[in-house]
């Protein structure tokens, strides 16, 4: 088997007596999507934070490429291709999905973002931003302004600033929360097509999509790991159904 791309080892988190993160060992391999699931608190949110950069592990290692980033900054973890889905929030509402988009690939190329009448002409910048957008499914939406879109549109939207970075990984934390029937059926092949651009760590809360989804399962309870397998083991596995997944 190849190396996988991210690989976590051992990873231990506590916030005083509470154990978020309890030796948590973990890969995503090339062209997988790994899903993470497991009840509210279980220190998902915490794991993804810990290996994006944006909180230090107490012990442990995330090796990304066999390269060891534990010690590196957010920024220096994104140049290196660990994406993160942004919050709605880090969208600029007046903006065009273009000119998002584009300050998303600004962001990648200089680790910082800032609006200047050169960007918008900057030809590179713009076919990045266009690739991306073209890549979830708003090509044509390219100049309708953000606060126009759909809840759904701009999840999508947020998935082409990340892909802007040219990721290696792909890290989403509950990318179908607050979407409806119609917005999660087009997230799914969206997220179908790019575990093959860059393999997915998933956290979801919607059972029904992580199913169709993952190609493996890990359930973390308590901070703990309890299980990885195929998603038709997990949904068999005793120990997951009497702690998660219920009968
Ligand atoms: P999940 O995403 O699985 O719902 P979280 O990772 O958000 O869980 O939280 C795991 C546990 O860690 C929870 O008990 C939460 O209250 C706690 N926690 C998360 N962040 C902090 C923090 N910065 N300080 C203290 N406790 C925290
Ligand atoms: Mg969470």
């Amino acid at each position: 088997m190849t190396e996988p791309v991210l690989r976590i080892s051992g990873i231990t988190k506590s916030f005083g007596a509470l154990r978020a993160s309890e030796d948590v060992t973990l890969d995503l391999c090339a062209g997988e999507i790994h899903a993470l699931i497991g009840p509210n608190g279980a220190g998902k949110s915490t794991l993804i934070a810990q290996i994006a950069g944006a909180l230090a592990p107490d012990s442990g290692t995330i090796k990304l490429e066999g390269r060891d980033v534990t010690a590196q900054s957010t920024v220096a973890r994104a140049r290196a291709g660990l994406a993160r889905t942004f919050q709605i929030s880090s969208l600029a509402m007046e903006d065009t999905v273009l000119q998002n988009a584009m300050l998303g690939a600004l962001g990648a190329r200089q680790g910082r973002l800032g609006l200047f009448g050169s960007v918008m002409r900057d030809t590179g910048l713009r076919e990045t931003a266009r690739a991306a957008l073209d890549e979830v499914g708003l090509g044509e939406f390219a100049g309708f302004r953000v606060g126009d879109l759909s809840h759904g549109q701009r999840r999508q939207l947020e998935v082409a600033v990340a892909l802007t970075l040219k990721p290696r990984v792909l890290l989403m934390d509950e990318p179908m929360a607050g979407l409806g029937a119609e917005g999660t059926a087009q997230m799914v092949p969206m997220l179908q097509r790019l575990k093959h651009t860059a393999p997915i760590l998933l956290i979801e809360h919607d059972m029904d999509a992580v199913f169709q989804l993952a190609d493996r399962i890990s359930v973390l309870v308590y901070g703990q790991i309890i299980a990885t397998d195929a998603p038709d083991a997990i949904r068999t596995d005793p120990r997951v159904r009497e702690a998660y997944l219920g009968d």
